[in-house]
């Protein structure tokens, strides 16, 4: 197993270790029994208490056979139609992350936007396109100049473009 193999690239939430939804460990993973490497420490939506699982697990689509079941890896729905194959890709292949409440998963055209970062983090605000979208969704929610940062935020981009959008994400 090469290294790079331990730790898959996920194109829908690509900060996804250096936001933290992976620590190091040498705990078996419990879907393929290997050492993990690469331990999932965020949520996994389902019935009872979902497994302890490694990124590759994630990645290939073994959890998604492992668990019986509905399962999603966020607490969130498209809010728009998307192919089935692009729905497994997101909801059950690619690491959540912290939000404050359910949310809408932004799609255009058929193509979920990948995740960027949300409102709390400074590397949010220090990606100026981010904070752009931001300040532009509550100009348009508020019509009242965003002064300062906010926490209350979700970014995500085009999966092969520039364009970035912002959603609410109140507690
Ligand atoms: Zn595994």
């Amino acid at each position: 197993m090469t290294m790079s193999g331990d730790k898959p690239f996920f194109r829908f939430h690509p900060g996804a270790y250096e936001r933290g939804a992976f620590i190091e460990s040498s705990k078996p993973c419990d879907v393929c029994a290997q050492r993990s490497v690469w331990l999932y420490a965020g949520v996994i939506y389902t019935i009872g208490q979902g497994p302890s699982v490694c990124a590759r697990c994630i990645a290939s689509g073994r959890l998604a056979d492992h668990v019986d079941g509905h399962f999603s890896m966020h607490d969130a729905d498209f809010e728009d139609d998307v192919s089935a194959d692009l729905d497994a890709e997101v909801m059950q292949r690619t690491p959540g992350f912290a939000t404050f409440n359910a949310f809408q998963w932004p799609v255009r055209r058929g193509k979920p936007f990948a995740y960027v970062g949300h409102g709390e983090e400074d590397s949010t605000w220090q990606n100026r396109d981010a904070a752009a979208a931001i300040r532009k969704l509550y100009a348009d929610e508020y019509d009242e100049k965003l002064e300062g940062t906010t926490p209350y935020a979700l970014v995500f981009k085009e999966l092969d473009g520039r364009k970035h959008i912002a959603i609410l994400d109140l507690d």
